[in-house]
């Protein structure tokens, strides 16, 4: 787009002014922006400096309860689930109209607070969501049941309702994308929600919403809560008149949620969580190619991905020469502010985050793995990391089995297929894995030896609308995206009425 082109060579150190204010930054209840119940605001920070952009309404117990109330009752007696399917595609579609028409603008936000290039944002994330919306606006006139044929003579049919109200949680590292994941199949079957925003990322949601009810949603439908995960988040987890919840976060939290599910309501939970995604470069390989896919594949949006290819598995023959040309290739990452044109990589999304992932590459450096490049921050200020790269990493090392959520690849050898797929599937983990051969055969193995959600072959990252996404294992349960996402906002109504005198059965 070429809007913001600067040259400064350190322009990290020097900020760029980002081209948008903040317009709204309280509660969004039942069509309304509203204070806290407590008064209460929180700040959110510019992960390029850690300055504060600007101070949101801190949303807690009482704001979510206020927040279900008024989807409870959009639900119960509102005209969202009521009206034709065809009214409610209409909706979704102007909104996808007023996600493209404000584009630069909400990238804009999703950058300065986020701090992922504004290229990527603007040219990928938003365009994607806006795509989001049209994919489930096309569902909305296709949700249906079935006839079913019975033993007796017997009318059975199902009815495909709408759960009620969905309490939906999101992270930080994909705001919007995660907020469309979310809202949009949960609207489509025609529910009500709550979403709570990540607290690092308040902003994007809450002007995307804004569209949303200039698309013509009806108050109450989408309530959106910035705030805290052990006052807001906790609260709307055990909330009685919460039909479901869906998260999106890390492994620790997402048993919390299940917990406090359990403990209230039962109200179904899907959850999509952590990752340590294996990225297998076979014997085959072009050296140069699968060092560009396994190098993207880690180091998108910061390494922040919970499907990140974060244990590079390469096979002995190309090893070295590939551990050479990764190195290099992850020196001529181009690092620094994401509003200037050509970044790579923003800072990461916070002093904690920031600091974990020191602390992981200092794990590395203890336990004998051979550090390629990087180690360190990048610059003087803000949470900028060099992109690092780990070569000689044994599966056992912490690098190798824990989510380091960061710029650092680690990058492992291999002997043969059979040692790669157990040591892939050695992990408490399962969402996606990379698999890079032009082998046919090689790669019928590994797909269907992979016990993840998700194989991507000779690719990496390829995320339609319509392709479903979830993990195995401690990576959660659900599918999101695709029609598979629809069955998690669904009820299943069976209806039977007695048939007198029926001609056939
Ligand atoms: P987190 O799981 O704590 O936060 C995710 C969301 O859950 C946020 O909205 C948060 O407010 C909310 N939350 C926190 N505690 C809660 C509770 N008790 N009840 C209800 N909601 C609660 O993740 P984090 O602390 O931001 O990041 C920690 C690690 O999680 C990262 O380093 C990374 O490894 C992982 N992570 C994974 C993803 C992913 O997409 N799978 C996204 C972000 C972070």
């Amino acid at each position: 787009r070429g809007m913001y082109r600067y040259s400064t060579a350190a322009a990290h150190e020097n900020p760029i002014t980002p081209p948008v204010s903040v317009q709204y930054d309280k509660l969004l209840i039942d069509g309304k922006f509203v204070d806290a119940a407590s008064g209460k605001t929180f700040p959110t920070l510019d992960p390029r400096t850690g300055e504060v952009i600007a101070h949101v309404a801190e949303g807690d117990a009482e704001d979510i309860n206020r927040a279900v109330s008024a989807a409870r009752k959009a639900f119960d007696e509102g005209p969202w689930p009521r009206m034709t399917a065809y009214e409610r595609q209409k909706i979704l579609l102007r909104f996808a109209d007023l996600i493209e028409k404000h584009n630069d603008e909400i990238a804009a936000l999703e950058t300065w607070d986020n701090g992922k290039p504004y290229e990527q944002s603007a040219q990928i994330e938003v365009p994607m969501v806006a795509r989001i919306f049209r994919y489930y606006a096309g569902w909305t006139d296709k949700i249906h049941g079935l006839t079913v044929p019975a033993d007796g003579p017997h009318h059975v049919q199902t009815l495909h309702e709408p759960i009620g109200v969905a309490g939906q949680i999101i992270p930080w590292n994909f705001p919007l994308l995660m907020f469309a994941w979310k809202i949009g199949p949960a609207l489509a079957c025609g529910n009500t929600v709550v979403l709570k925003t990540a607290e690092q990322t308040p902003l994007s949601a809450l002007l995307v919403s804004k569209l949303l009810y200039e698309a013509g949603l009806p108050d109450g439908v989408l309530n959106i809560v910035s705030g805290f995960g052990p006052t807001a988040g906790a609260t709307l987890c055990s909330h009685m008149d919460v039909d479901k919840i869906a998260f999106t976060g890390s492994t620790d939290t997402g048993r919390i949620v299940l917990e406090l599910s359990a403990k209230s309501n039962l109200k179904p939970v899907t959850l999509e969580l952590g990752g340590k995604s294996p990225f297998i470069v076979c014997e085959d390989a072009d050296v140069d190619q699968a060092v560009e896919l396994a190098h993207s594949a880690l180091f998108f949006n910061q390494g922040q991905c919970c499907c990140a290819g974060s244990r590079t598995y390469v096979h002995e023959k190309v090893y070295d020469e590939f551990v050479a040309k990764a190195k290099a290739r992850a020196q001529k990452r181009t690092v620094g502010d994401p509003f200037k044109a050509g970044i790579e990589q923003g800072p990461q999304i916070d002093g904690e985050q920031f600091e974990k992932i020191l602390k992981y590459i200092r794990f590395g450096q203890e336990a004998g793995a051979t550090l390629e490049t990087g180690g360190d921050r990048h610059g003087t200020k803000g949470y900028y990391i060099q992109p690092t790269v780990f070569s000689n990493v044994k599966d056992d090392m912490p690098i190798a089995k824990e989510e380091i959520f960061g710029p650092v690849q680690t990058i492992l050898k291999f002997k043969d297929l059979n040692e790669v797929i157990q040591r892939a599937n050695n992990s408490v983990y399962g969402l996606a894995a990379g698999v890079f051969t032009h082998n046919i055969d090689t790669a019928n193995t590994l797909m269907r030896a992979l016990r993840v959600g998700t194989v991507w072959i000779n690719c990496f990252d390829i995320f339609d609308a319509t392709i479903p996404f979830g993990g195995y294992k401690m990576s959660g349960t659900g599918r999101e995206k695709g029609e598979y996402s629809l069955k998690n906002y669904l009820q299943v109504k069976a209806v039977v009425t007695p048939i007198k005198n029926p001609a056939w059965l």
